[in-house]
């Protein structure tokens, strides 16, 4: 499993996709369930910017992985958020459930990010929204980050203020070694 974290924008979707078409892998975004799942009440909190609860998303993803075929690697984007959610993957590894084979912190400065967020034009990338999104990943899941240092996990940060294809071209060297 290749997890990819990263401030909104920071190109996670983008990347995963790339790699999934490029290496044949499974392509997971907890970002893409919530869309397509998720309604009501909830659905307004994800669209104000909010994280979803730790273990309906903890549910959700279970439900999906249920269904993939584990003979090909899984790249998993948007997951995990909290350190909770982190502490849940860390032992279905130690279970022996997954290999953690990289986690890859797309590390980009909140100006670039907000920039690009401006141009996709979802309806969470509303200036104020984007916002609240900023301050649940800085108070939420950039703590994710320290704690899988302290935590043994094969994390590596990746510049991704450059272009998609410069982020590209270094992601795949990294995934050689
Ligand atoms: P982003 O571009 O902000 O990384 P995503 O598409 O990954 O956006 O996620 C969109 C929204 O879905 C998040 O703002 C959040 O409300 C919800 N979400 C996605 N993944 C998680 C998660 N692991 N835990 C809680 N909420 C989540």
């Amino acid at each position: 499993m290749i997890v990819l974290m990263g401030l909104p924008g920071s190109g996670k979707g983008t990347q995963g996709k790339m790699l999934a078409d490029e290496l044949d892998m499974h392509l997971v975004s907890t970002g893409h369930l919530v869309r397509l799942y998720v309604t009501g009440e909830r659905r307004q909190r994800m669209l104000a910017g909010e994280l979803l609860d730790d273990q309906e998303m903890i549910d959700m993803l279970e439900k999906l992985l249920a269904t993939i075929d584990d003979n090909k690697e899984i790249i998993l984007d948007g997951f995990p958020r909290t350190v909770m959610q982190a502490e849940w993957l860390m032992e279905q590894v130690k279970k022996g459930r997954f290999q953690l084979s990289h986690v890859i912190h797309l590390k980009a400065s909140e100006d670039v990010v907000r920039e690009r967020l401006g141009l996709r034009g979802r309806l969470d990338d509303k200036q104020e929204v984007i916002e609240e999104r900023f301050r649940e990943y800085q108070r939420l899941t950039a703590p994710v980050v320290d704690w899988f240092k302290t935590h043994g996990a094969p994390l590596v940060e990746v510049d991704a203020e450059r272009t998609t294809t410069e982020i590209n071209d270094d992601l795949h060297r990294l995934l050689k070694i």
